[in-house]
């Protein structure tokens, strides 16, 4: 279902007492009809402790990275139906640093895509050029190919419940965003690639987005909401970044 969703991504980052913290920092509950989902993604081992503790100020659980397998022998992994266990609803995939530190191909991106939806997972599937396939004018040919790994897995009887994150890898934690234009061109690409079905899927963007620079991100016709790392470990920051949407 396209609707509007801030995603905020710990990476690891955080601690116990940073969720504490950083829920008395929010003070008001988010309401329920509030303009966008919010959700933060704290590392894996917080999600239990997290879990009730950001429910009572209105923010969701997701997770950082699900499992290609439903269950078994695959030490240190956590599967899709665990994630559920524990009340949460999405998890990313393919963020560009489990790509380029963890060996994650878009076929291991896909697996786990397929895994997720089927065990009732949301995926947060992460797309995005190098500064150099930028340059060299392969932006476009980059995000087509990841996209295209994901829905070759997929029938698009469940693309609705796909979400897509453009994020270049050149504006992930650089303090360098994507111009607003440049993220609505990117979007607009990724929803051309999914044809009429892309009118009911979210794609959010990420990369440096703060609260100097979100609301101009956010107000593109394609941009359906924003995946957030540095600026989502400050309550204050996070606030004023899902306020923009
Ligand atoms: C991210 O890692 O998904 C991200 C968008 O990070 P940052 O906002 O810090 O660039």
């Amino acid at each position: 279902m396209r609707e509007k969703l801030v995603i905020g991504n710990w990476k690891m980052n955080g601690s116990a007492l940073h969720i504490d913290s950083f829920v008395d920092a929010l003070r008001q509950k988010i309401p329920a009809d509030f303009r966008a989902q919010t959700l933060i993604a704290p590392p894996a081992c917080y999600l239990g402790y997290a879990s009730p503790r950001f429910e009572e100020v209105g923010i969701g659980l997701c997770a950082q990275d699900v499992s290609a397998y439903p269950v078994g022998a695959y030490t240190g992994e956590i599967s899709a139906g665990m994630l559920l266990d524990l009340g949460c609803r999405f998890a990313i995939v393919g963020h560009s640093e489990r790509r380029s530190y963890h060996g994650e191909t878009d076929a291991v991106v896909a697996a786990k895509v397929k895994q997720a939806l089927r065990d009732g997972i949301r995926p947060v599937v992460c797309v995005g050029e190098a500064l150099a396939q930028r340059e060299e004018g392969r932006y476009e040919q980059v995000i087509r190919q990841q996209v295209q790994a994901v829905l070759q897995v997929c029938e698009p009887e469940v693309w609705s419940d796909l979400v897509f994150a453009y994020e270049p890898v050149w504006a992930i934690g650089t303090g360098q965003t994507a111009t607003p234009e440049q993220a609505q061109e990117a979007h607009r690409f990724i929803r051309s690639l999914l044809g009429a079905p892309g009118a009911s899927v979210s794609i959010l963007y990420g990369g440096s987005v703060k609260p100097e620079n979100a609301a101009a991100i956010f107000s593109q016709p394609d941009v359906d909401g924003g995946l957030i790392g540095g600026a989502s470990l400050c309550a204050a920051d996070f606030k004023a970044v899902f306020s923009a949407i």
